[in-house]
């Protein structure tokens, strides 16, 4: 028998099925993951449809049988639907891009209600109209890794344990993390990395962390490096298509 559940989500994903129905994908605060049917929600008249739209956070009801792979969802209320993100088309781009992260990287069914919340504040923070969007998804990205259990340590070169914000300039090895310049010289295959970048992702990497210090085109430098870095550990993730066009 499914159990009628609550909870909330924010639904990254909507596709059509049929006349009249959707199938959406819910990452949820108690659910991970997960895809669920919504009859009647094609209709312009049905309010559960035009809740349960992309990019939007709502509270559900649904019926869940665990070895069903698309639960029925029969409820929804709203909670907040973005509408400044929706309005700036830089916003929804990084926004999307957050919700293509989840989609793709994170499995089903998969509960860590650290992620959770961290993708919720950074869809507010996106709402508030910050000027430094670029430095906060460059900051969400690098929290993202570390929750998906990627994790780069930014403290110590891995060989000799020498703290890295010592060394002259550091050298990054996808597989395991970061080498002080003596540790890293020897390798052909690491990537070296200038000081500034370092610094900008030590930066990142604390609470007040000054974005105002950064240029765009570093804070894009280490956007790219941390997509790097998932799709070397993913093989099936062939980067952000959200951020492509930019
Ligand atoms: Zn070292």
């Amino acid at each position: 028998m499914p159990e009628i559940v609550k909870t909330e989500g924010i639904v990254i994903k909507r596709l059509d099925h049929g006349d009249s129905s959707r199938i959406i994908t819910v990452y949820s605060k108690d659910f991970g993951k997960f895809s669920g049917i919504v009859k009647g929600a094609k209709s312009s008249k049905s309010k559960i449809g035009s809740i349960l739209d992309v990019m939007n956070r709502a509270d559900l009801v649904f019926y869940n049988k665990e070895n069903r792979e698309i639960q029925l969802i029969t409820q929804a209320e709203l909670l907040n639907h973005f509408s400044y993100i929706k309005s700036n088309f830089e916003l929804v781009t990084y926004a999307s891009a957050v919700l293509e992260l989840i989609e793709k990287l994170v499995l089903d069914h998969e509960l860590n209600e650290r992620l959770y919340r961290g993708t919720i504040k950074i869809l507010e923070l996106f709402d508030k109209r910050p000027d430094d969007f670029e430095f906060r998804f460059a900051k969400y990205l690098l929290f993202f890794i570390e929750e998906s259990g990627y994790q780069l340590p930014l403290e110590q070169c891995i060989d000799c344990r020498k703290k890295l914000s010592d060394s002259k300039f550091v050298y990054l090895n996808y597989h395991t993390g970061f080498y002080c310049s003596e540790c890293g010289k020897d390798h052909s295959y690491f990537e070296k990395m200038d000081e500034e970048l370092f610094n900008l992702i030590l930066c990142l990497n604390i609470k007040n962390c000054d974005s105002n210090k950064f240029d765009q085109n570093l804070i894009k430098k280490s956007i790219k490096l941390f997509e790097r870095y998932l799709m070397f550990h993913n093989p099936d993730f062939k980067g952000l298509k959200t951020l492509s066009l930019f």
